[in-house]
């Protein structure tokens, strides 16, 4: 390969192996965090599918048709990326959608130990399984959707952490919450 042409990440990208990638979360709501790590794996992978977690350890606050349908609507214009609600095994969903190549994303340090559990399991039910890390911009790094819920709910700012369509989100579960209140 000569360095770094523009033809050889689109032979990269169209690759056999490099066709398809799931990225996998709950996405409880989608950040700009989760947004980077998606546009930074387009660059990499021909098609990204998101695998929204239907039943997070902890109770959402949005559903997972909701959070499905804010993702899709965030990427309505990139063909390149799909968007699907599952349950059961990853590796399972993987196999299922012929997807070789699963995307986490590191923050920070607190992240690794959580991560190297998981993929060291995924690669024990799937060894063909591969996973990436990738690391998004330096102003997500203290980003997650919890705090983003969290400050939301105490009236602060997050405008610059979320896409528009969350914060309307966001917004409107706060109204019902206040509603069911009074
Ligand atoms: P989970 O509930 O599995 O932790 P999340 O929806 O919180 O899933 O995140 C999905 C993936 O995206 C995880 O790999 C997580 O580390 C990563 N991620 C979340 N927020 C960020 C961020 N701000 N920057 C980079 N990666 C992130």
């Amino acid at each position: 390969m000569s360095q770094n042409s523009k033809e050889d990440f689109t032979a990269l990208a169209y690759s056999e192996q490099g066709k398809k990638a799931v990225y996998p979360g709950s996405f409880d709501p989608i950040t700009n965090g989760h947004v980077d790590i998606i546009t930074r794996g387009l660059k990499i992978f021909g098609r990204i599918l998101i695998a929204v977690l239907e039943n997070p350890v902890k109770e959402p606050l949005f559903t997972a048709e909701e959070r499905t349908a804010m993702i899709k609507e965030i990427f309505s214009r990139e063909p390149r990326v799909e968007v699907k609600s599952f349950g059961g095994l990853l590796v399972d969903f993987a196999r299922n959608h012929d997807a070789r190549v699963v995307i986490r994303g590191l923050r920070a340090v607190s992240d690794f130990e959580y991560e190297f559990q998981m993929t060291l399991m995924n690669h024990k039910l799937n060894p063909e399984l591969e996973t990436l890390f990738m690391m998004p911009s330096i102003r997500y790094t203290f980003l997650s959707s919890n705090m983003v819920k969290e400050v939301h709910r105490l009236g602060g700012c997050i405008r610059d952490l979320v896409p528009p369509i969350v914060e309307a989100g966001l917004d409107e579960k706060k109204r019902q919450a206040e509603r069911s209140i009074s």
